[in-house]
């Protein structure tokens, strides 16, 4: 679909989150988007189902009259969610996978396969499963870790995708994604997204050829269902939904109708978890148990400015102390739970060294005194008492063992 021809031209995004995916709902006479969970679809004939599953096979829609054929190849209900998140992200199209990590594997087999360039560039740090992923070259790829100021250096002739993350797990380091895509020159960027959501950056009008969401985290936002999604050009949208049908990836309908309806509150929820993020910010800044707060609220370099509509509700205390303080802080809170993954209405807290960022290389992963904090929609005093009071009970028994030894 071109922009002009694209339903409410000129929404304002948080608008756009309420109605993309659903411009069709009051001419089917529903109020509620439809469900289909059907595994297969009845058969018109044999020369339109077969005209239609040749369609879908090469990557397109189905053939209007030849029906969806079967569910790894078409299903209405995640094409919706896939429709309103492209419109979010200002894309041509978007594909939705069964999980994060089901959309960047599809996305390396789509930029890999065939085209002969097995190199990935990949600029750390990255979320540990993907680090993982392309670490052991499970897909086939060979990949150089880098910073992003390495790039230009790291790419060759045969490097297929550069891949990073911005704001990146754990520690929300920033890339700026249009110096990231000058570094790269004709070879695809590829953003993980997840951190900022649609609502705080779009990476797509920076230059980047396509970008990844984690959907399990803010899109769906209430910790209840597991997903991936990649926006792109619909050339690359093809591509990816090739290698779905093949490998089977697939969004679930019923994950796609929650996280369809998870997109409609998504630019409140980020907006309400990042001023609960920014209320813990500067209550952690200054405290004495505190050696560094990593957020990008604190940016100097101009970056979040550039490419960002705001700082976002993640952030990363690091603690005087190491595993020690990390895990003694993680013990003392209450209102967050201990718990990996984020971007849901309810606060967590996990230690990325053990958990997230286990399985990258010793030299790479995040120190011992680090915890990752994602923010909910609690109110922010709470928030705030919460991390004050599990600080505090860091810093008294740092002290313990100097009045016990003596
Ligand atoms: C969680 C996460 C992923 C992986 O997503 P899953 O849905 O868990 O497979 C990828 N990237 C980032 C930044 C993440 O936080």
């Amino acid at each position: 679909m071109t922009a002009s021809s694209q339903p409410f031209p000129g929404l304002h995004p948080d608008s756009l989150a309420v109605h993309a995916g659903r411009d069709d709902l009051g001419e089917l006479g529903v109020h509620a988007p439809p469900l289909d969970l059907s595994s297969t679809y009845p058969l018109p004939d044999v020369d339109a189902g077969g005209a239609s599953y040749e369609a879908m096979a090469g990557g397109g829609p189905p053939v209007p009259e030849g029906g969806h054929v079967y569910q790894r190849l078409w299903n209405p209900t995640v094409a919706r969610f896939e429709e309103a998140l492209a419109r979010l992200e200002h894309a041509e199209s978007a594909v939705a996978f069964a999980s994060g990590m089901a959309a960047l594997s599809a996305t390396v087999l789509a930029l890999t396969t065939g085209s002969g360039r097995r190199h990935v560039v990949a600029v750390r740090p990255l979320y540990g499963g993907s680090d993982h992923l392309l670490a052991t070259g499970l897909l086939g790829t060979e990949v150089t870790f880098c910073s992003a100021h390495e790039v230009a250096g790291a790419v060759r002739p045969d490097t297929a995708m550069v891949l990073a993350e911005t704001p990146a797990n754990p520690t929300l380091d920033l890339v700026d994604i249009a110096a990231l895509v000058r570094d790269s020159g004709t070879v695809p960027v590829v953003v993980d997204g997840t951190f900022a959501t649609p609502v705080l950056q779009n990476p797509l009008d920076h230059g980047a050829a396509m970008v990844l969401h984690s959907a399990t985290k803010y899109l769906g936002g209430h910790g209840d269902v597991v997903g991936g999604v990649v926006a792109c050009s619909e050339e690359h949208a093809a591509g990816l939904r090739r290698v779905r049908a093949v490998t089977g990836g697939l969004l679930h309908p019923l994950g796609a109708y929650l996280l369809h309806r998870g997109l409609a509150t998504l630019p409140v929820r980020v907006r309400a978890q990042q001023a609960g993020a920014l209320a813990v910010v500067e209550a952690a800044v200054d405290h004495p148990a505190v050696a560094r707060v990593h957020s990008p609220a604190l940016d100097t370099t101009g970056v979040v400015a550039r490419q960002m509509h705001g700082p976002g509700a993640m952030l990363a205390l690091e603690l005087h102390g190491g595993l020690a303080a990390a895990s003694g802080f993680i013990a003392a809170l209450r209102l967050f739970t201990h718990a990996v993954s984020l971007g849901g209405v309810d606060s967590l807290v996990q230690h990325p060294a053990a958990l997230t960022h286990r399985p990258v290389e010793a030299g790479a992963r995040p120190g011992d005194g680090i915890v990752r904090l994602s923010v909910g929609l609690e109110h922010p005093g709470d928030l705030v008492a919460d991390v004050r009071q599990a600080l505090d009970a860091v810093l008294l028994r740092a002290r313990e063992p100097a009045v016990s030894a003596s």
